[in-house]
Formats: structure tokens, sequence, C-alpha cells
């Protein structure tokens, strides 16, 4: 699958905002959205004229580059989003929102989407007590979300037993003694913690 390898914080400035791509380091000072807040190049501070189309375009990528997603991924969740019953917008936020790889990352396993994304790939997480390596992967109420029993003595893991999770959301519960959580109801509008204008990307998209 193709990838894109460059720097993730450039994102993050291109976008002028945090996107939480790298894990502890943004939380830290080192982060360069905070050191350097001007978009990356020679020209990155000249101030450009905003058009319609590039405010939309913006709101996309940011959408996009925050779920580590690619445009392929990205529109197919907007075409699926636009067959369901209400608002197009927050239905394809909240579809990207029940991602394995973005549960994972919202229970605090992982402390980036990459590294949860990968956690899920090669194998270390399961539902309902089935290894599933599938990021991708829509996790629906009720699921059981879990370390695999295998792995939860790797150092990684055993330095998670005990943690405090701030900032778990309402829809998620994580034990981290057990390491297993539970998808308690289908996430809402409000439980994306993303600034997202997402009626920009569907008047982007339904041009
Ligand atoms: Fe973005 Fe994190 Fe890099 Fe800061 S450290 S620019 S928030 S990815």
């Amino acid at each position: 699958m193709a990838r894109y390898t460059g720097s993730v914080c450039k994102m993050c400035r291109r976008e002028g905002c945090k996107l939480f791509l790298k894990g502890e380091k943004c939380l830290s000072k080192g982060c360069p959205q905070e050191r350097r807040p001007t978009a990356p190049g020679q020209h990155g501070s000249a101030r450009k004229k905003a058009t319609a189309y590039s405010a939309q375009l913006r709101e996309k990528q940011k959408a996009k580059r925050a779920y580590g997603l690619l445009e392929k991924q990205f529109r197919m969740y907007y075409d699926r989003a636009e067959k369901m019953r209400g608002v197009t917008g927050e239905n394809m936020l909240i579809l990207i929102e029940r991602r394995l790889d973005n549960v994972v990352y919202r229970m605090c396993i992982g402390s980036s989407r990459a590294q949860s994304r990968q956690l899920v790939n090669h194998g270390h997480i399961t539902v309902n007590g089935q290894t599933v390596n599938i990021p991708s992967y829509l996790v629906k109420e009720g699921d059981v979300i879990a370390v695999k029993d295998t792995k939860k003595e790797k150092a990684f893991f055993v330095e998670l037993k005990g943690a405090k999770i701030a900032n778990l959301p309402k829809w998620l519960s994580f034990d981290t003694e057990t390491l297993t959580g539970k998808v308690e109801s289908l996430p809402t509008r409000e439980d994306v913690d993303l600034t997202i204008a997402e009626h920009m990307i569907v008047e982007l998209y339904s041009k």
C-alpha cells in the first residue's frame, strides 16, 4: 500500500495546527508547529490570498493527514457517508473515528495513530477474542478490544499496565491492568477531538 514517507511535522505546519502525529513529541517544547508556526518551504511565511477552494482543500487535507489516510481511502468514507442517513460530513468523520487503529490510539495503547496502526498490522490487537490485523476494521458497539494475551508481557505493553489514561472518550472504556477495553457506544460528532469543518470537505467533493 502506498504511504507518505516525508516529515509528518511539515504536515502540521502546512495545516497551521497540531495534528498530533508524533506521540510524546507533540506534547513537548520541541514541537516544530510551536517553534515555527509557518507553512514549510522558502515561501511558507508569505501571505497568500485564500480562495474558497483552497480553504476547502486545506480542511480535507487536515482530516486526511490527522487520520493518516490517503485520498482513495478518504474518498471511500465520503462515498459511504453520502449513502447514509443524516449529515454526510458528520457521518464521514464518525466512520473514520470507528477505525480500529483510531480506537487503539484513543484508548492510549499507541501514542499516535501511526503507531497504533502498526500495532494492529503486527497482530497485537484482538477484537472479541480474535486477532484483527486490519487497521480499517470498523468497530461496533459492544466490541471488546484487547492486547493479545501472548503479547502482554512485551516491554511496550508492560509499561502501559496501571498507567493513568487522560482524555479517554466517553464512548470507550479501557482497563490498563488487563489491557482490555470496550466500545461502550458508537461515537458522535462531539467525540471527534479534531477541529475540522467537515461541511467544507462535503462542498469540495460534491462539486
Ligand atoms: Fe505536529 Fe506532533 Fe510534529 Fe508537533 S511534534 S508538528 S504536533 S507531529
